[in-house]
């Protein structure tokens, strides 16, 4: 059972991957800082298959989904990573980055034109630009973000700046989470647990295992993507990393290993060659290579309230989870919407106007 404190657990977050820490940190905005507890059996820092958020590449993109809860999360994203990438871009290692993104077919013509609206610099290609076999192209300036360090430097603000507490600590139910009597909040916020987890249990949830190669190439400064039938191809510069790129990937449905293939890196050097001119120009010193597992969930993710019987008596529960393949760009836009569903709670919780930062 979770340590009862009757210090900073009128709210508790359960998760600290980039869904629960911008949980966090849309509250922590509003004051309720020293209100929580985030409570998870990893932190940033810590690596795991159970853990998706360092191994995001991690951009934002075309690949999220089509229905109006995306557009709008997709948006307030954006906007969110737009001001850490103008006003402090090496504290939160998220970068402004020239970016094309590239559709065999499928193209998703009404995101497209939603997105259009607020992409920084956004242009359709002609088609003279397009490679051999593309039928639609855009370009527009993008946010990349590099996942491990972006999720330590959330992490250290609501630490030092809003007085968030963290207690490691890995749940045997979403139940456990209300151990103190003081509690008036859970939010939940596990990922791919979700489908496992006594008292969520939610059988809608499922992986999609990603496969990228870390690589050194100083000289590549352009993210690319590639939307085909059966595959997906991308070239990520990491911020503040001195020169590496993520090179992917794959999207793997219901697949839920964790080991890492030679024959997949070979694909994807293959595929990222055909796609960079910057990589054709000079190939990259392959570093690293690992998988992760996307928190995916039939229908799209889960932002709800919902109500939870604890030892007889009724408790709310805020759902946050299954943000599949999006969680850097979308986490913010879900995050705000999940803390306006308890806006009426909030008011009965410790709230101080946050310091201005110096
Ligand atoms: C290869 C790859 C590339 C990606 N690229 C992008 C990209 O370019 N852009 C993008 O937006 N997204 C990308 N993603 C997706 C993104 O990484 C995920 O959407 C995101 O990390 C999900 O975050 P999460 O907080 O829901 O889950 P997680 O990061 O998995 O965090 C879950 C948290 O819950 C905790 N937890 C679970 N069960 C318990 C329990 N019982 N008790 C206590 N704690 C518990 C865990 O310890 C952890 O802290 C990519 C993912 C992969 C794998």
């Amino acid at each position: 059972m979770m340590a009862s404190s009757n210090l900073n657990d009128s709210i508790v977050i359960v998760g600290a991957g980039i869904i629960g820490l911008n949980v966090a940190l849309v509250l922590s905005e509003k004051g309720h800082g020293r209100s929580i507890t985030v409570v998870a059996e990893h932190f940033p820092g810590d690596t795991s298959l159970y853990y998706t958020s360092p191994w995001a590449g991690c951009n934002f993109s075309a690949i999220s989904g089509t229905d109006d809860n995306a557009l709008r999360w997709d948006s307030l994203g954006y906007a969110h990573l737009s001001k850490l990438a103008t006003e402090c871009p090496e504290e939160a290692y998220v970068h402004w980055t020239p970016s094309f993104e590239l559709w065999d077919e499928d193209v998703p013509s009404d995101k497209i034109q939603h997105m259009s609206g607020y992409l920084k610099d956004f242009r359709v290609l002609s088609e003279v630009e397009l490679p051999d076999g593309v039928k639609f192209g855009v370009s527009f300036t993008t946010l990349s973000v590099n996942a491990p360090e972006h999720i330590k430097y959330i992490y250290r603000r609501l630490r030092d700046q809003y007085g968030v507490r963290f207690l490691r600590q890995k749940l045997p139910s979403i139940q456990a989470a209300y151990a103190s009597p003081s509690t008036k909040i859970v939010f939940n916020c596990t990922g791919l647990a979700s489908a496992t987890l006594p008292g969520v249990e939610d059988p809608k949830c499922y992986p999609t295992r990603g496969q990228v190669v870390l690589a050194r190439g100083p000289h590549i400064r352009t993210n690319m993507m590639r939307h085909g039938k059966d595959y997906e191809t991308y070239v990520i510069p990491r911020p503040g990393s001195n020169g590496n790129v993520i090179l992917g990937g794959y999207m793997q449905k219901g697949v839920s290993d964790g080991s890492t293939y030679d024959s997949e890196v070979k694909s994807i050097l293959a595929r990222t060659s055909d796609l960079s001119p910057e990589i054709r120009q000079k190939e990259p010193e392959v570093l690293a290579v690992f998988a992760g597992l996307r928190p995916s969930r039939e229908g799209g993710a889960r932002v709800d309230r919902d109500e939870i019987t604890v030892q007889g008596q009724k408790r709310v529960l805020v759902h946050n989870y299954g943000a599949g393949g999006t969680g850097f760009q979308a986490g913010y836009g879900m995050a705000v919407e999940s803390v306006a569903m308890v806006k009426d709670m909030l008011r009965d919780i410790a709230c101080e106007i946050p310091q201005a930062r110096l």
